[in-house]
């Protein structure tokens, strides 16, 4: 057995004992986690590393995810937080060659985008986390304690004042959907004129207030982003604030239907002694196990980097 599978067994043994007690299975391998932190569970996998740990603690949650169906649990899965962590890596090379950056994610929910990211650039990010979800952010929590990775955390709507300041960087798998509290979408420029305001929307401009100039966003948004009926002052925002840097398009193939696929969207805060790039980055990730089409892909990537 793998040293993750280990893990999880170990972790999915607990949970289900707590699920026999009448807890659901989440709040089970929350209890689990929590009390491995205080103490009171006692257990131990030789050579284990942090992305051992943090893809067994996934599988128990995706496992208590699916027994319990709640629209706000979702989870960002393994491989679109690797292509985030790659982008990340390639936009702040330079900074990361002898220094760190810190990365907030307003839509933390259980921190696996977050961690991935984490892990994948190991002591180079100090993040910030805000979530909404009780359960979500204490799972968050705990597991960031458990892979050893600093995170400040805010349970709190993230659309509301923020006590965050300004960071180098931001990733978000954007929640998507109509924002319920219309009087706090009205502190936004992009609240809308007439009717509901979009989450995701919203989500985007609160970002860009709590990033530094210059600082590169990196959201996972519904590929249709640009096509609703709100696109137009989307638009007319980002221009107006940030430089589009690039779309990248993901295989169809990972999600479960058109209404569900996702691209990525690179943004820079504009500053004053900054400029836009030359080209936006418009690509397509093939599909993950063709070598030499993801080869490619990623010499595109670095062909526009060396002419940005
Ligand atoms: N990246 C996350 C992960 O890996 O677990 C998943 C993010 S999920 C797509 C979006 C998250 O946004 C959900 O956890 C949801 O609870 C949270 N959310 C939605 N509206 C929010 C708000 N107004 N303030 C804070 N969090 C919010």
């Amino acid at each position: 057995m793998e040293k993750f599978e280990q893990i999880f067994t170990i972790v999915n043994e607990q949970a289900e004992k707590f699920e026999q007690q009448d807890m659901t299975y989440l709040d089970g391998v929350l209890a689990m986690l929590e009390g491995t932190l205080d103490g009171k569970f006692s257990w131990h996998v030789e050579g284990a590393t942090k992305e051992d740990m943090r893809k067994a603690i996934q599988i128990a949650i995706l496992k208590g995810m699916r027994k319990n169906t709640q629209p706000n649990h979702q989870m960002t899965p393994d491989t679109l937080g690797l292509l985030v962590s790659y982008f990340v890596e390639q936009f702040y090379e330079e900074t990361l060659k002898d220094g760190a950056i810190s990365v907030a994610d307003l839509a933390l929910g259980t921190g696996n985008l977050m961690f991935t990211v984490m892990n994948a650039l190991d002591g180079k990010i100090s993040a910030t986390g805000v979530e909404v979800d009780e359960l979500l952010i204490r799972l968050a929590a705990a597991t960031a304690d458990l892979i050893e990775q600093p995170v400040s955390l805010y349970r709190q709507d993230a659309l509301e004042a923020l006590l965050v300041d300004p960071v180098d960087a931001v990733v978000c798998d954007l929640p998507v959907g109509y924002y319920p509290n219309e009087e706090v979408a009205l502190d936004y420029e992009l609240c809308a004129a007439e009717g509901m305001s979009y989450s995701h929307h919203l989500f985007i401009e609160q970002s860009l207030n709590h990033t530094k100039e210059g600082g590169y966003l990196f959201f996972l948004i519904p590929a249709a982003l640009f096509e609703s009926e709100q696109a137009k002052d989307l638009h007319q925002f980002i221009k107006k604030h940030a430089w589009i840097q690039a779309v990248i398009q993901l295989p169809e193939g990972m999600f479960a239907s058109r209404a569900h696929e996702k691209s990525i969207l690179i943004l820079q805060k504009q500053g004053t002694e900054l400029k836009a790039p030359r080209e936006v980055l418009l690509a397509k990730v093939p599909n993950m196990a063709n070598k030499e089409a993801l080869a490619m892909f990623f010499q595109k990537v670095q062909l526009w980097k060396k002419n940005k």
